[in-house]
């Protein structure tokens, strides 16, 4: 990959974001309403602590709070663009770029300490997980077989188990994690092992699994600032690793209390609905998880075990109706693969898309084609998300709001973010704060 195609791809330009004062700004561009209204809202709040805010923005429910029609197969791993990288032609070019290796460029993002630290980011992965990013299933750290300890140990119950299980998940790696019920429509069918050209279905598995542990891992902040620099790439191919370090523990932990578990990466099944039904977080326009306390700046790993869990329930806190005025993933997004749609549809453009789940459908081929343009992946529909910010100053506001309809709210909190310097794409400042800063 030579230097002239990094210097020519098409990034959208950097807004000329200027250094704003709040009180000035909200003066000047007549939002003043907006947010006169939104201190109604928190008038006599004094106490609003984030917990507080957590509980008034998020409900619970039921039932999966996403539609899914009665068409809906479940999706045929061979479909997924990353097999199709490695099988079809035309997808092949775009694989060769992305998998393969990469030539350093005088471009901030992409020199080679930026492809250095790419690749480290993955090496534990590559070691350890072989392929199970790009789908390969029942490899490694994620085998579906492994010793078990005779001696079962005896939960006092669901309840007991799930807190247990969970305990030992947080101080595995996970920054959040679920107990979602074993649903086999979310799982591939067949699930496909492009490295032996060998299909499997849920009943090659050892054990029928009850409970799904999902776990949500938090990327780096700064590395995402960068996007799609390869220092948010590396911020991606770090937590890869930890996803094959956190599921193998955990999977280790439920063998040696005397359970079967396997862990899975991107492998095996769809990661997202399990995760909205572990309660989460949403899918976002962008295509991708958005929990309520990192935004979509999370890698998913998860462990099937027969083991019974108690089962949490699906979560919201306002995503998909904001999602439908904010738009600034698509807006921001390199190969135009969000949609600009304002509300989800139940099917896709490619055969990549597996209809039957109402959702913004990204366009995977697009997506993958500048990822391969790019050296590696992107992060750019991370970056841009209002909810990803760690230090969103208007995060109370704006997670007790997406809960009240409306969309005139939602607009102007979107024009903040914007106005404040956030969702920032391709910005070489942030590029050399990041190697600078310790
Ligand atoms: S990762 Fe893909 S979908 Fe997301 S912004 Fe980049 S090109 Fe677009
Ligand atoms: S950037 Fe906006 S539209 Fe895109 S996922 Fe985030 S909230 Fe939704």
């Amino acid at each position: 990959m030579g230097k002239d195609n990094i210097q020519d791809q098409t990034i959208p330009e950097n807004p000329d974001i200027e250094k704003v004062d709040r009180r000035q700004f909200i003066k000047n561009t007549g939002i003043a309403g907006g947010v006169a209204g939104l201190g109604a809202l928190f008038a006599g709040r004094k106490d609003l602590s984030a917990e507080t805010a957590k509980k008034t923005a998020v409900k619970t429910h039921d039932r999966m709070p996403i539609e899914v029609s009665a068409d809906y197969k479940q999706m045929d791993q061979r479909k997924t663009v990353f097999t199709r990288a490695r099988l079809e032609p035309a997808m092949m070019k775009h694989g060769r770029k992305f998998f393969g290796p990469k030539t350093p460029t005088d471009k901030p993002g992409w020199t080679q300490i930026d492809i250095a630290l790419a690749d480290a980011g993955w090496s534990v992965h590559n070691a350890f997980s072989s392929k199970s990013a790009a789908g390969v299933p029942n490899t490694d750290a994620y085998a579906w077989e492994g010793p078990v300890n005779s001696l079962k140990y005896k939960f006092k119950d669901k309840k007991d188990a799930a807190q247990i299980i969970k305990r030992a998940a947080k101080l595995f790696g996970a920054s959040l994690v679920g107990v979602a019920p074993y649903e086999s429509r979310w799982v591939y069918d067949p699930i496909f092992d492009m490295t032996k050209n060998k299909t499997y279905t849920d009943k090659d598995f050892p054990f029928k699994p009850k409970s799904v542990i999902v776990m949500a891992i938090e990327m780096e902040y700064s590395n995402f600032t960068t996007a799609p620099a390869l220092i948010a790439s590396a911020g991606a191919s770090t937590i890869y690793s930890q996803m094959a370090v956190s599921g193998y523990q955990v999977a280790t932990f439920i063998r040696q209390l005397g359970y079967k578990a396997f862990g899975a990466g991107n492998d095996v099944a769809l990661s997202i609905p399990f995760a909205v039904s572990a309660g989460l977080g949403e899918m976002g326009r962008n295509g991708l998880l958005v929990t309520y306390e990192y935004g979509p700046r999370v890698r998913l790993c998860k462990v099937f075990t027969e083991l019974e869990l108690e089962i949490d329930k699906p979560k919201t806190f306002g995503v998909v109706d904001f999602c439908k005025s904010c738009k600034r993933c698509a807006e921001q997004c390199p190969s135009k693969a969000i949609p600009m749609d304002d509300e989800p549809t139940f099917e896709g453009k490619t055969i990549s898309n597996n209809k039957g789940v109402k959702k913004w459908f990204i366009d995977p081929e697009k997506c993958f084609k500048f990822w391969g343009e790019n050296l590696g992946d992107c992060g750019t529909c991370i970056s841009s998300c209002p909810y990803n910010k760690p230090d969103f100053w208007h995060h109370k506001m704006i997670t007790a709001m997406t809960s009240l309809p409306g969309s005139s709210l939602h607009a102007t909190m979107t024009q903040m973010d914007k106005m404040f310097g956030y969702g920032n794409t391709y910005d070489e400042k942030a590029i050399k704060n990041w190697w600078k800063n310790d």
